[in-house]
């Protein structure tokens, strides 16, 4: 990918844990760099392709200006999301935020946290048995994608499939999303949780009837092993109603472990 690099980036800010601090002020001085294509407006010599930094650089001293945050932390993250979601065309960005009259009472150059954030690619699979299916699905979709930090890029056909397990029990409906989001991977689940609240999904039974159920197949090529949280999802090769629908968006997709692509894993269940 290519870079556009702004380097120490003077602005005067109120952030800090005391309270002079954020009523006098002090200087902060910011670096990011812009992860992009920059390839069609290098071949076309043309600005409205690229990322004007003249504009970020404004963008930058106007979000630093008008919060107040007591930790450079916040200050960094704040402006990493912000940039990424004001700019469609940076993927990835990295923020610095040095402060350089850090109250410490000794003599330093510099204090700075150094945040990286990006657009993560994911593969949600969807389902529901009870109620009206169809529109359980449709506005959990709508849920996700009025999160700020989440799009939805592509949705599969719903298909009806036959509960699995031992719990006697209506179809089910399932599909599969691909969505692109700034969220963690555990933050991402919450996403999912909070979701399934809304649309009044109660735990009782495991496997059990439910409005609907959020899982998360793939986080771009991550491999988690968490109490709470399995990435790719565990069972994900061996179910036929989570192939099926990803064979439809994204068949090319591999899975990070065995390598074998959606595709692949399809055509292997089918045998
Ligand atoms: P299955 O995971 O076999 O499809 P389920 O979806 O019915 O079963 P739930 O009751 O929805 O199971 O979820 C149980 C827990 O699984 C959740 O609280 C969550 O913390 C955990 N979990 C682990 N890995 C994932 C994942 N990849 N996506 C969603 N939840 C996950
Ligand atoms: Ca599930
Ligand atoms: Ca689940």
């Amino acid at each position: 990918m290519d870079i556009i690099k702004i380097k120490d980036l003077e602005v005067f800010g109120n952030h800090g844990v005391y309270k002079e601090e954020n009523i006098l002020g002090q200087k902060f001085l910011i670096s990011v760099d812009l992860y992009g294509d920059l390839s069609e407006a290098a071949r076309f010599d043309d600005i409205e392709s690229s990322v004007n930094y003249g504009e970020v650089c404004q963008f930058i001293k106007e979000e630093t200006q008008k919060n107040t945050f007591k930790l450079i932390e916040s200050l960094t993250q704040h402006l990493a999301t912000n940039i990424l979601l004001k700019y469609t065309k940076i993927r990835k960005v990295q923020v610095e935020v040095k402060k350089p009259w850090a109250p410490v009472l000794m003599p330093l150059d510099t204090v700075s946290i150094v945040m990286e954030r990006k657009w993560h690619k994911v593969y949600l699979s969807i389902g529901s048995n009870m109620g009206n299916k169809e529109k359980n699905l449709k506005e959990a979709i709508a849920l996700l994608e009025k999160d700020k930090y989440t799009k939805v890029k592509k949705i599969s056909s719903f298909i009806i499939t036959s509960p699995v397990g031992d719990v006697i029990q209506d179809d089910f409906l399932n599909g599969a999303l691909s969505i692109e989001t700034l969220r963690n991977p555990k933050e991402l689940l919450d996403l999912i949780k909070e979701i399934e609240a809304t649309l009044k999904r109660e735990r009782t039974l495991r496997w059990g009837p439910r409005t609907i159920d959020l899982d998360i197949l793939f986080y771009d090529d991550e491999i988690i092993a968490r109490k709470d949280l399995t990435i790719p999802h565990i069972e994900l090769e061996n179910r036929m109603f989570v192939l099926e629908p990803m064979v439809e968006i994204a068949p090319y997709v591999k899975h990070p472990i065995s390598g074998k692509s959606i595709e692949q894993l399809y055509k292997e269940k089918s045998n």
